[in-house]
């Protein structure tokens, strides 16, 4: 491996690197260097050391003749590149050294990045999570996704209300990038389709360049690297001259905006799809590039088509790549010449499909006439597809039905597996969506419980802690978190407690310091630091937490003198700009701080806070500084999460209900060391079938009908009794996530809380077997599940 054989990086030579860098990429006098020059030197510098590790896996992977993973995504929420370059190549401490000899600050150059953010919450995050994996573990993978121009937007609060504004990461140099105009394939829309000597033939109206742009993805310790590749789109003729000569400007720039178009915008909405044909036509663009690539990729080196299983294998983040399917058959039958059978047959050998929610307004259709009109050929071959299924199994379910394409029926029948992403809801998976699928072809859903790089969410975010796991195990964990459960020899030692506080305490107080910085607000940092961050949505019941907070907020008021548990409520997330009832929820929160933050009675004993614009970041500040981790979703919503288990390992106990992987975790830390409460996902089904559940629910809990009364009185709201109703209404009238019936065992459960943070050595033990327990979430663990479980392939060093 050349990686070995690179000499390594000392701070003398990265500086003398960034230096050369400053003067001969940026043409900067250092004199004359500013942050945004420091930083571009720095990256250019530390991409080099990336490069030679790069060539060699491509070559080595080349040689072997290795299957390869193609994980197709419509998100890769990765966050600041600088920063997954230091920690796997370990040279954070050198390029601080490095810096500081050039009279820089390492970390001020840092968060001078602009966060990569080309995803919307947990599923983006994931395929980033993965992508270290692939990489660490040495599997030859492609991450294939989309170049977006502007990616998730930026929150602002104005008086408590939720404002956007684009983001602009591409405005500045990128330089981790490398552009590959060579590679570029044209992608095609509309028109329509003819039947010449017994084949069809697409005739499209219109095409689109897709040009790549290639990321590595360096693993740890620089043994292996991978590529991350993004496609923009580009039109294929730069400009209309015919137009243009006409005297018609405005037709001559058409070429050109349609194709920027499509690589200009993620969608900001996780939870539902809105049926939109720009959108249809990003899945199809950066879909249908990915496998024009990998298929000549796999043809050139020298591969017969019928063997394309044996080296290739397709995962499917979610639905929205699942035009993969009919695209790799159109491929094969028009252009390879196979058999439809055949054709069929062998695509799905090579695709595998990653559900990710059982939310129905989120599950993918598009109305026949809107998909047939963008994509005709397409739209034959998943008619002749549903027709193959429909006969070999003999089953019902239709992938096209009462107009409408599902994408989900159609991923799940060209797919050889399709996977949960946590225990449970891989069992709802097969009892609910797809329960018929699942009658038709029982053996094709499994599980594969989501995980977290550790690298990024451990050993990056939290020195101090690592410094503490490092010095009381060893470093055995790095590469195999399991090794974490050493940690369990020492949970009742007086000084091993007393570091894991000084830890925590470290990183409150970093976090207390980045807010102040920010925002010039002042926290507590003796008080209990309790977190909820993740998408705003109303299964996820962020308003189920500030009632709770105003709840608790009345009880100290009546009762000022008794012994309460100071403690800071923190909020992160961003809601979808079309979801007025999450923008709601987000303008209670800051109106309730707004108050409570206010009152001499309270003010030492609880204060709420809600920095604006959560992204990978923040989140790499809050996670280490918290003390208790919300993962309070309705029972049965949530498909796994993963903020719950980056909290956790960074030892913050969870209060949670029975759903997505907050039940493995709870098995894996220990029942005692999690607070537990709420309706199981069996009994919230069947609670929704009691007539008037919620009106009860709320007319017999004293302490939720006062907050809601205050609510409506216009408590937080400056008099204005009707700034909530729409929530209001909601909770009374269908409270489809059963916030009112959880309400009252969530409050109770939180006043255990608050009595076991004041048991200082059962609290830290509790803190610290949470880190202890966790190691199995690795994504390291998840990585070779899929490997073994669904790929077929392996680590090749
Ligand atoms: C991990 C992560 C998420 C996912 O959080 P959940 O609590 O699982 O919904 C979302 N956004 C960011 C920035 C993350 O890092």
């Amino acid at each position: 491996m050349t990686a070995q054989n690179q000499t390594p990086v000392t701070a003398e030579s990265l500086q003398s690197e960034i230096t050369r860098h400053l003067k001969l990429s940026l043409g900067k006098d250092p004199k004359h260097a500013s942050l945004y020059d420091w930083r571009m030197s720095l990256s250019l510098a530390l991409r080099d050391q990336v490069v030679e590790p790069w060539f060699a896996s491509t070559r080595q992977t080349y040689e072997g003749k290795h299957k390869r993973v193609y994980y197709l995504s419509m998100e890769f929420l990765i966050g600041r590149l600088i920063e997954d370059v230091t920690i796997n190549l370990d040279v954070e401490g050198v390029a601080v050294e490095a810096m500081s000899a050039l009279g820089q600050d390492y970390y001020t150059v840092v968060a001078n990045e602009p966060d990569a953010a080309l995803g919307n919450g947990g599923l983006g995050r994931l395929a980033a999570c993965f992508m270290d994996s692939l990489a660490t573990l040495a599997i030859p993978a492609y991450g294939y996704g989309i170049r977006y121009e502007h990616g998730l937007f930026e929150q602002h609060f104005e008086n408590g209300q939720q404002t956007e504004t684009a983001e602009g990461w591409l405005a500045q140099r990128h330089v981790w990038e490398f552009e590959r105009p060579e590679v570029a394939y044209n992608i095609h829309f509309g028109g329509y389709v003819s039947d010449e000597g017994g084949k069809a033939h697409w005739h499209p109206a219109e095409t689109v360049l897709a040009s790549a742009y290639d990321t590595p993805v360096v693993g740890w310790k620089g043994k292996w690297a991978n590529t991350l590749r993004l496609w923009a789109a580009k039109p294929v003729k730069l400009f209309d001259l015919d137009s243009f000569n006409r005297g018609d400007y405005v037709g001559a720039n058409a070429p050109e905006r349609l194709a920027r178009t499509i690589s200009r915008v993620l969608y900001p909405d996780d939870t539902t799809q809105d049926g939109k044909e720009l959108r249809l036509k990003q899945e199809y663009f950066f879909t249908s590039a990915s496998i024009k690539d990998l298929l000549r990729r796999f043809l050139s080196e020298g591969n017969k088509i019928e063997d394309l299983p044996n080296h290739v294998a397709i995962q499917l983040n979610d639905t929205h790549p699942a035009i993969a399917g009919p695209e790799l058959v159109r491929l094969l039958i028009d252009k390879h010449d196979l058999s439809e059978e055949a054709a069929i047959d062998t695509a799905r050998q090579c695709l595998a499909y990653t559900n990710h929610t059982l939310l129905p307004e989120a599950l993918e259709s598009w109305p026949e006439d809107l998909f047939a009109r963008i994509l005709p050929r397409h739209h034959r071959i998943i008619q002749m597809i549903q027709e193959r299924h429909l006969q070999q199994t003999g089953s019902h379910v239709r992938i096209i039905e009462h107009g409408n394409v599902k994408m989900g029926e159609l991923a799940f029948v060209m797919a050889h597996h399709v996977n949960g992403v946590s225990a449970l809801h891989s069992e709802l998976v097969k009892e609910t969506v797809f329960s018929d699928l699942h009658a038709a072809y029982p053996d094709r859903i499994l599980n594969q419980t989501n995980g977290i790089t550790p690298r990024r969410w451990l050993y990056s975010c939290n020195p101090a802690l690592r410094g503490l796991i490092n010095d009381t195990i060893g470093t055995a964990w790095h590469t195999d978190l399991e090794q974490l459960q050493d940690l369990n020899a020492h949970l009742d030692d007086a000084s091993f407690q007393q570091a894991f506080r000084a830890a925590k305490a470290t990183n409150k107080d970093r976090m207390a310091k980045w807010l102040k910085d920010r925002n010039g607000i002042t926290l507590d940092t003796s008080a209990m630091f309790d977190i909820q961050i993740k998408r705003i949505h109303e299964y996820k019941r962020q308003h189920m937490n500030i009632l709770e907070t105003i709840a608790l907020w009345n009880e100290i008021r009546d009762n000022p003198t008794a012994n309460w548990t100071p403690r800071v409520k923190i909020f992160g997330g961003k809601a979808a700009p079309g979801y007025a009832l999450a923008k709601s929820i987000i303008h209670l929160i800051n109106d309730v701080a707004a108050t409570i933050n206010n009152d001499p009675v309270t003010k030492d004993l609880l204060q709420v806070v809600y920095p604006e614009n959560y992204n990978v970041s923040m989140a790499e500040i809050l996670i280490p500084a918290s003390d208790l981790s919300e993962q309070i979703s309705t029972a049965g919503k949530e498909a796994s999460g993963t903020g719950n288990m980056k909290l956790s390992l960074n030892g913050s106990p969870t209060i949670g209900t029975l759903d997505g992987a907050n039940v493995e975790i709870r098995e894996h830390v220990g029942a005692e060391n999690f607070f537990l409460f709420g309706l199981t996902a069996q009994e919230a089904d069947a609670k929704r079938g009691e007539h008037g559940y919620s009106r009860r629910a709320i007319e017999s809990s004293p302490v939720l009908s006062r907050v809601l009364g205050q609510i409506a009185a216009g408590v937080f709201s400056a008099g204005d009794r009707y700034r909530y109703s729409d929530i209001l209404h909601n909770l009374y009238e269908h409270d489809y996530f059963l916030l009112s019936c959880d309400f009252d065992e969530y409050f109770a459960k939180q006043r255990e809380v608050d009595a076991v943070y004041q048991d200082v050595p059962r609290w830290t033990r509790m803190a610290a077997a949470n880190t202890a327990g966790m190691g199995w979430f690795s994504s390291d663990r998840t990585i070779r599940g899929y490997a073994k479980d669904i790929w077929g392939t392996a680590s090749v060093i």
